[in-house]
């Protein structure tokens, strides 16, 4: 047995992890999209395969038996490539995936169905917005200059970011609520702007909007292909050591 295991999440840390402690061999996979990636247990690849056909190759060449991909839920690209790629050489998939973030009581949220449809959820006027949706999309606020971006981000932005007007932190998470609090009062922040992720570490920032009675304007999650579908580590070795074997 030899696991690809598609990462770039707390949860794909986890996982390998759990890999690791029961002596099963694998390879991480890293997109490259931060400068210094969290160390992994296990053989470490960074880069992208080259789509579909580039995964196939790979899959092939490097004696993969079974695949988990443990992308973030709006890697939605990897998760299509990795489905496809799977299917082709009928290798073993399963998707871990964090459940969504629901309300609770107190919460003013307003869903929207992307992320593209996020800037067009503020209002006209002037507002101080915390852009929690990472780096790669905030090019589709540029077209509501008249507010204020927040945006907190693990590297430095190495070329001119597409905003005008913006504050950038630089910090890993998890977070807790009461710094996401402070964070909020301290650049008055009157919107919260993110994606329904799911997951504890990003989460402190609606406990700390629900404390401070801030609307939160999120975006719903891409619809991605494959049933199988586990929600921990413990849920992908039972289908590793039980159920992938059968192709359930
Ligand atoms: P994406 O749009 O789904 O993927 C774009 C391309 O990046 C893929 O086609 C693939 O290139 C490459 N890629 C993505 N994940 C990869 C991986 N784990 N290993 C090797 N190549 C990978 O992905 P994304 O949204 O840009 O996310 C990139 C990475 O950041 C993922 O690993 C994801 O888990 C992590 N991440 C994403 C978000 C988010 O909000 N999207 C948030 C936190 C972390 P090729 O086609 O060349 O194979």
């Amino acid at each position: 047995m030899h696991i690809l295991l598609l990462g770039g999440t707390t949860e794909a840390s986890l996982m390998a992890r759990t890999l690791a402690d029961a002596g099963v061999q694998a390879t991480f996979s890293y997109a490259g999209r931060t400068l210094s990636p969290v160390a992994q247990p296990m053989p470490i690849r960074v880069g992208g395969f080259g789509g579909v056909a580039g995964l196939i190759n790979y899959l092939r060449t490097s004696g993969t038996t079974h695949v988990i991909d443990a992308t973030h839920p709006f890697a939605a690209g990897m998760s299509a490539n990795a489905f496809a790629a799977c299917h082709r050489t009928s290798t073993p998939l399963i998707r871990l995936e964090r459940a969504p973030w629901r309300p609770q009581q107190g919460d003013d949220w307003r869903r929207v169905p992307k992320v593209e449809d996020l800037p067009r959820a503020l209002p006209d006027a002037p507002a101080r917005v915390f852009l929690a949706i990472g780096k790669q999309q905030i090019g589709v606020f540029a077209s509501h200059p008249q507010h204020h971006y927040l945006l907190r981000l693990v590297d430095a932005p190495v070329a001119p970011l597409p905003l005008r007007d913006t504050t950038v932190i630089l910090a890993r998470g998890p977070f807790d609520q009461a710094g996401d609090t402070a964070l909020l009062r301290e650049h008055r922040i009157t919107h919260v702007m993110c994606k329904n992720a799911g997951g504890a570490g990003a989460r402190a920032k609606l406990d700390a909007a629900r404390a401070l009675g801030l609307p939160v304007i999120m975006a719903d999650r891409p619809v991605l292909p494959g049933n199988k579908v586990a929600d921990s580590p413990a849920q992908v070795m039972n289908w590793l050591h039980h159920g992938a074997e059968r192709g359930v």
